[in-house]
């Protein structure tokens, strides 16, 4: 666990430039942006990756959609829209093994992701 870095978010250890805190979760903008808006929220709960979701863990990740929402209306992107993504493994881009939503907005999203 000392080995992850969002973790050591969560701690306080990083400081990263944070949008929301709650008791369960933490949001903050992605240090490498890919949209306007590229904010990541993150269960202060280690969960390694989705597949380590587990039955006990569903509100919790209900609350991490509904944290991303809230952020996207604050944001007026409620309208336009946007993109929330969790990514799992190597295969599908996760390199930070601590699950995490992405918020991607203000601009035209493409489908399909590369
Ligand atoms: P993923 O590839 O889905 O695991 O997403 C990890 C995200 O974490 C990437 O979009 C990175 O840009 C972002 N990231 C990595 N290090 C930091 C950091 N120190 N502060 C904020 N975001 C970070
Ligand atoms: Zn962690």
């Amino acid at each position: 666990m000392t080995d992850c870095l969002f973790c050591k978010m969560v701690h306080g250890e990083i400081k990263p430039r944070m949008v929301l805190e709650t008791d369960e979760l933490i949001a903050f903008e992605d240090i490498n942006p890919q949209a306007p808006t590229h904010v990541l929220v993150v269960p202060r709960k280690h969960i390694a990756t989705p597949n380590d979701i587990g039955s006990e863990d569903t509100a919790l990740i209900g609350k991490l959609v509904l944290a991303a929402r809230k952020i996207a209306a604050e944001r007026q992107l409620s309208e336009s829209g946007y993109r929330l993504v969790m990514n799992c493994n190597r295969g599908g881009g996760q390199t930070v093994f601590h699950i995490h939503l992405h918020l991607l907005g203000g601009r035209q999203m493409t489908w399909p992701p590369g």
